[in-house]
């Protein structure tokens, strides 16, 4: 969905996945989504809905505008049925985890689907794992080292879901995603439901070349190992965390991709952005590559402070530093080259 979603002038500025109305390379997100067309979308839903729901309240960084309808589904079978009843209805369809993403001020036009129904864990044969895409990762991670299976250690304070690891090959330096992921489960945009093999997929730096639709469930392939051996290293990752990142203030993760042969942290802290502000839109004084909200944030201040980053780094070294964040919804964009600073 390359579209108002999208961070203007930023290659980086990657939207969040998306079905109908906001398919990729098309600008034809609904400026409004008529109610009679979002009834006709969410007709039978057995799950839940709030309409004009605030975002800010179930992203990491406490920061949104409303979503048109937030709707958790009851099952796999009710997301199948809303991006069915979505598509008749020319609905957008988004699917929200909350911990790397920046909601724009303007809220999102049609439907939000938040999958915190789909959280069932089965341990398979064979060291073996299916996990629904709502579990969060760390319930994934204690569900593994109770079996004694190894494997996401490296995940150790991710927070997002299973569904957003996957769509965003989610990883640190110890391990990716792609490392233990053997095949996803996804709802297609005509609401049937269809196994990929991860070996058919392309994996990238938080990328993964998957169909459009929502991410249901995921296989994953772990190996055998001594259950205290496996909660130590998760636990001493814990800690480093613990010391190198703001995890008391709301926060998204990484704003950038790191560069080849260096980190976005070391260039932003290089160019002396550490603490630098808009509004309460902050660089961390204690990890340059985290933005935090130090309370009344807007997306728009945090847009602006993105822009001032990398408008000072490509000033310094000439590169571009990509968005890792998914910036998505309605509202003014920033250009990072403003006219004559290039
Ligand atoms: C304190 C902190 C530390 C973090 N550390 C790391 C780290 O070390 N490594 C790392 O990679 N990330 C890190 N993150 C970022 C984030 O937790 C991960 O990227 C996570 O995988 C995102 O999952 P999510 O469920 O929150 O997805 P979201 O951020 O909500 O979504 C990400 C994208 O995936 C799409 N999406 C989400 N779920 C689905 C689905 N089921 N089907 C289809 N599309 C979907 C969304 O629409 C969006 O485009 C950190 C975040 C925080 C707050």
């Amino acid at each position: 969905m390359h579209s108002r979603s999208e961070l203007s002038g930023n290659p980086g500025g990657a939207p969040g996945a998306c079905l109908h109305g906001g398919a990729r390379g098309v600008d034809d997100t609904p400026a409004m989504v008529r109610r009679h067309d979002l009834t006709v979308a969410l007709s039978g839903l057995r799950g839940d809905v709030v309409f004009d729901a605030p975002l800010e309240a179930v992203t990491s960084l406490r920061i949104g505008g409303p979503a048109d309808a937030l709707v958790t589904p009851a099952d796999v079978r009710d997301v199948c049925r809303i991006v069915r009843q979505a598509r008749t209805a020319h609905v957008p369809v988004m699917v929200l985890g909350g911990t790397n993403l920046l909601v724009k001020d303007g809220g999102v036009r049609g439907v939000v689907l938040i999958l915190s129904n789909l959280v069932a864990m089965t341990r398979e044969e064979d060291a073996r794992v299916f996990a629904e895409a709502g579990v969060r990762m760390p319930v994934l991670m204690g569900f593994a080292a109770h079996h004694a299976l190894s494997g996401l250690e490296w995940a150790a304070g991710i927070p997002g879901t299973v569904g957003g690891a996957v769509v965003m090959n989610a990883g640190t330096r110890l391990g990716e995603m792609r490392h233990c992921l053997e095949a996803v489960r996804m709802v297609n945009p005509q609401g049937q439901v269809r196994t990929h093999a991860a070996a058919d997929l392309a994996f990238a730096y938080r990328h993964v070349s998957l169909p459009d639709g929502v991410v249901v469930g995921a296989w994953l392939q772990l190996a055998r190992a001594s259950r205290s051996h496996i909660e130590a290293s998760a636990r001493s990752y814990l800690q480093y965390r613990k010391h190198s990142q703001p995890l008391s203030q709301p926060n998204a993760g990484s704003v950038f991709k790191n560069p080849p042969q260096t980190t976005a942290g070391r260039l932003i802290e290089e160019a002396g952005l550490k603490g630098a502000r808009v509004g309460d839109a902050q660089v961390s004084t204690r990890h340059a590559n985290f933005l935090v909200n130090l309370g009344r944030a807007r997306a728009s201040d945090m847009l602006q402070l993105i822009a001032n980053i990398q408008r000072a780094v490509f000033r310094r070294t000439g590169m571009m530093l990509e968005l890792e964040w998914k910036v998505v919804g309605e509202g003014d964009d920033v250009d990072p080259h403003p006219h004559g600073t290039r």
